[in-house]
């Protein structure tokens, strides 16, 4: 067997390992890889199934336009709220929690518990389709953001410490989320 071959194997081999790594993105949402432009499908409680969407796309200036700063800062510029200070911290009411940014259905409130962070923390998204997640390692630290999966929007971070029964924490920026009521 010459080098080359032995190289191409190892090579092959690392790449089986590297994708069956347990805690991998796609295990929590849609791995970016996957993703392709255009459609995609996402979970609906209206239809209480999976739809067709279009990938929401728009400049800087025009998420301005319809954003208020500080959901600006968190969606578009990976903001991240002081703790305690956003408006769904300790919010309790049944309904569910949309994307400020395109208005996906992003958390039901069955999954929304206090995790005493002063962040709204969820143990999982309203379905997996809904959400995208990806390394972050910025702030000398390695964590896992989330974003809306329709218009990439920063939602905030996904920790293995959340509690059954999925064991993880969705911790989530409220300028991020809207709430509506009552629909399940
Ligand atoms: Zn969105």
């Amino acid at each position: 067997m010459d080098k080359y071959r032995i190289y191409a194997m190892s090579f092959a081999a690392m790449l089986v390992l590297s994708s069956s790594v347990p805690g991998c993105a796609d295990k929590r949402g849609t791995s970016p890889a996957a993703e392709k432009e255009g459609a995609i499908k996402v979970y609906s409680s209206k239809t209480k199934g999976f739809v067709m969407s279009e990938k929401i796309i728009k400049t800087d200036l025009e998420w301005k336009k319809q954003l208020a700063p500080e959901q600006f800062h968190v969606l578009r510029e990976k903001g991240t709220e002081m703790a305690g200070t956003g408006i769904y911290a300790n919010h309790h009411e049944p309904g569910i929690y949309h994307c400020a940014g395109c208005d996906l259905e992003l958390f039901r409130s069955e999954a929304k518990y206090e995790s005493g962070t002063g962040w709204p923390s969820f143990f999982s998204p309203i379905s997996p389709e809904n959400i995208k997640t990806v390394a972050d390692n910025s702030l000398f630290s390695r964590r896992t953001e989330v974003l809306c999966r329709r218009c990439d929007g920063h939602l905030g971070h996904v920790f293995d410490d959340g509690p059954r029964p999925t064991g993880l924490r969705y911790c989530m920026n409220s300028a991020a989320l809207k709430f509506e009521t009552g629909r399940k």
